[in-house]
């Protein structure tokens, strides 16, 4: 029997709703890639559906953006990137990178890491809040 405790996205604590039924899973955070100017993508899912990393509204305190994560780097002016994809460019201007992971061995020699860009208001389940934000300064 299902109740206000049972597993479902719409209940979790790392699920933000963009519309009814439909959400971002901020479960976990964006990691580091070879392809320049990554920007960090959630994926969606529908508030009816549910995984084994579900945690109870309320039950796991996010922080409230990126601007608090010590992961966090970034500037004053945001970044430029030579592409912005499909982001605009105030998103890139209160933007940073999310350096939380490390770079994973490639098969191919002389690889290059970018680390994805995450806007201020972006957060996730693998934040951790800092006193004092890094910068790239
Ligand atoms: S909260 Fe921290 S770990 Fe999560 S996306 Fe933002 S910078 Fe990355």
């Amino acid at each position: 029997m299902e109740s206000e405790r049972s597993p479902s996205c719409s209940r979790c604590a790392y699920w933000a709703m963009v519309r009814p039924n439909e959400g971002s899973c901020r479960r976990h955070g964006p990691c580091s890639g070879t392809a320049a100017d990554p920007i960090a993508h959630w994926p969606h899912s529908r508030g009816d559906q549910w995984c084994g990393e579900f945690v109870a509204a309320g039950g796991a305190p996010l922080l409230t953006g990126c601007a608090e994560c010590r992961f966090w780097r970034h500037t004053e002016d945001g970044l430029q990137p030579v592409d912005r994809g499909d982001r605009v460019a105030a998103w890139w201007g209160l933007a940073g990178l999310c350096c939380r992971c490390a770079p994973v061995p490639t098969e191919d020699p002389g690889p290059r890491v970018y680390w994805p860009a995450t806007h201020i208001t972006d957060r996730c389940g693998d934040g951790d809040r800092i006193a004092r934000r890094t910068t790239m300064d």
